[in-house]
């Protein structure tokens, strides 16, 4: 793929990259910024395997199921205990959002706690570390493979998460109670506006016909994913996977954002809190964030405050301006393909 860099770094600076059987060249010693169209475009669409990446946005519940069951056997193993015995003792919960990159390949943002057995109130045994989680999540994802179901003329895929993985403890400033509830949610919250149309990576409603893959606005890239995910929604062995009531999403089933129970009361709630920080300390208002994926997708638990969520909040404002500045460049974008 060409890589859009902030930092003016080379997209694909091969030597000896040669050439494929296509008779375009594997690397790109060009630099590609985000307002590049390039970016995020394979280096040869006739090289990229489209239907493995429609495939693989298919199966990522799968994916992710696969992951939270290893997750406990990892900390078990990694803890000395047996599974059972840990499962008596803890309780792992997550909140998670999608996101889709410019390559049109979703992203997993997710946040994965770590309680004692009867939750949020009670704290993890002394015997299990922050560090120990974000080892049994390396090992835990690194662990998956799944296969696709054989589908005649389009054989087996094997599934996998990507190599881009990175687990880090996050804490309360100054203090040892743990990142409180509404910092989590806040660290959450930064990846909530980015859905599939919002990105303008996919279209907002169901394609009903080719036709709609045709007309829409849409860049090469993304308008062969979808005709892809169109057409392998006609194979009878991939039935299951629902992929022309899902090809405006490039085959991605799942919400923007999913969270196990223990993380669930409102957006409002998170807002709420926001106001009540403000009295206190100094943060940027965040009345203008946009709020119709939130509303619905959006859920939380709200407890107490740490000075870090404040800091993580006003973390969220920066970004949020960024993203804004990313969409307005993707919709110019858009214009430019669309012509
Ligand atoms: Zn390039
Ligand atoms: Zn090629």
């Amino acid at each position: 793929m060409h890589r859009a860099t902030a930092d003016n770094e080379r997209c694909r600076p091969r030597r000896s990259a040669g050439h494929c059987e296509h008779g375009r060249s594997r690397g790109c010693p060009a630099t590609h910024d985000a307002s590049d169209p390039l970016g995020g475009q394979p280096l040869c669409p006739d090289c990229y395997d489209y239907p493995a990446h429609i495939l693989w946005h298919a199966h990522a519940g799968r994916l992710w199921k696969a992951f939270t069951d290893n997750l406990y056997n990892h900390l078990a193993a990694r803890t000395g205990r047996t599974r059972t015995g840990l499962r008596r003792s803890v309780r792992i919960s997550y909140a998670k959002v999608a996101e889709y990159q410019k390559r049109a390949a979703v992203h997993v943002h997710a946040v994965v706690r770590l309680d004692g057995a009867t939750g949020p109130s009670d704290p993890p045994p002394v015997w299990v570390s922050a560090e120990d989680l974000s080892a049994a999540v390396r090992t835990a994802a690194a662990a998956v493979h799944l296969h696709t179901p054989y589908a005649w003329g389009l054989g087996e895929h094997g599934l996998r998460w990507g190599s881009e993985l990175d687990a880090r403890p996050l804490r309360a400033f100054g203090g040892n109670e743990g990142l409180a509830d509404d910092a989590i949610a806040a660290y959450v919250a930064k990846y909530v506006t980015k859905g599939a149309a919002e990105t303008a990576i996919g279209l907002d409603r169901p394609i009903t016909s080719p036709d709609d893959i045709a007309t829409g606005r849409l860049s090469a890239h993304v308008r062969t994913l979808i005709r892809t995910c169109w057409r392998l929604g006609g194979l009878s062995e991939l039935d299951p996977l629902r992929l022309r009531a899902w090809s405006h999403t490039l085959g991605y089933r799942g919400h923007i954002l999913t969270k196990s129970r223990v993380y669930s009361t409102t957006y409002a709630a998170l807002r709420a809190e926001r106001a009540q920080h403000q009295r206190n300390t100094v943060v940027p208002d965040l009345a203008d964030v946009p709020s119709t994926v939130t509303e619905t997708h959006w859920r939380y638990v709200g407890s107490g405050h740490a000075p870090g969520a404040a800091l993580i909040a006003a973390g969220i404002a920066e970004d949020l301006a960024q993203t804004r500045q990313l969409f307005a460049e993707a919709r110019r974008e858009e214009g430019e393909w669309s012509r």
